[in-house]
């Protein structure tokens, strides 16, 4: 891993980089935010976008979510992908909203990973983009992206969410987790990432940087 200076560089030149990063699922309140994120597993955030406008116009609140019904909910959702278990969950996690809730999101860590479907990193993107609480969500991007810059070294999402916060500093984690998945979605692709193009080409820990010549294959 990297000493905290060097990663200083590293966070400001990011930022500097992708200065429109920021949530990519479309939502205008807390509630929409966490059935756009439950319905973004194994999808993009592009399809999820042409799916909840319909959605959240048919049903904004638990309540009128829960009477879309099994079928009626599936319909709507069902180009996501895993629409069973999608729409299971949030048939689920909306009666508890109701039930346990007051109708309202939850605001803590414990209280929105209680709801069925709501993992860790749906957790944090809620918490974060909905009450502004400083959190790092790691998905897909986020891990593969922070391991190869050496911002972690670890093996898993929870020791790199970890690691994340102690070389970030915490006014920057917000703003961070959508730079690094812009940065992963851009330019440090999963399979061949754009190391030449890349702003922290000098700094990236990665051993296997891609050269301008397996750019132009
Ligand atoms: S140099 Fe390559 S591996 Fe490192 S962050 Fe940039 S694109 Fe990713």
């Amino acid at each position: 891993m990297k000493d905290r200076n060097e990663l200083d560089v590293i966070t400001e030149k990011l930022i500097e980089a992708y200065p429109d990063a920021r949530c990519a699922l479309t939502h205008q309140n807390a509630f929409e935010l966490l059935i756009a994120t439950v319905l973004s597993a194994q999808c993009t955030d592009v399809r999820v976008n042409k799916v909840t406008p319909e959605l959240f116009c048919r049903a904004d609140t638990p309540q009128e979510m829960e009477a879309l019904g099994y079928d009626g909910l599936y319909e709507l959702i069902r180009t996501c992908g895993l629409a069973d278990s999608k729409t299971k969950n949030i048939l689920s996690l909306c009666r508890k909203l109701t039930e346990e809730f007051g109708g309202e999101v939850p605001s803590t860590m414990e209280e929105l990973t209680s709801l069925p479907g709501v993992g860790r990193k749906t957790a944090n993107v809620v918490l974060a983009n909905a009450f502004g609480v400083p959190t790092i969500a790691v998905d897909t991007h986020v891990f593969r992206v922070s391991n190869r810059i050496g911002y972690a070294e670890a093996s898993d999402v929870l020791k790199t969410e970890k690691q994340l916060m102690e070389a970030i500093p915490r006014d920057r984690w917000i703003l961070m987790h959508h730079v690094l998945i812009t940065h992963g979605r851009r330019i440090c692709h999963a399979r061949k990432p754009e190391c030449p193009a890349c702003c922290i080409y000098e700094e990236c820990g990665f051993d296997n940087k891609t050269t301008q010549g397996e750019q132009t294959e």
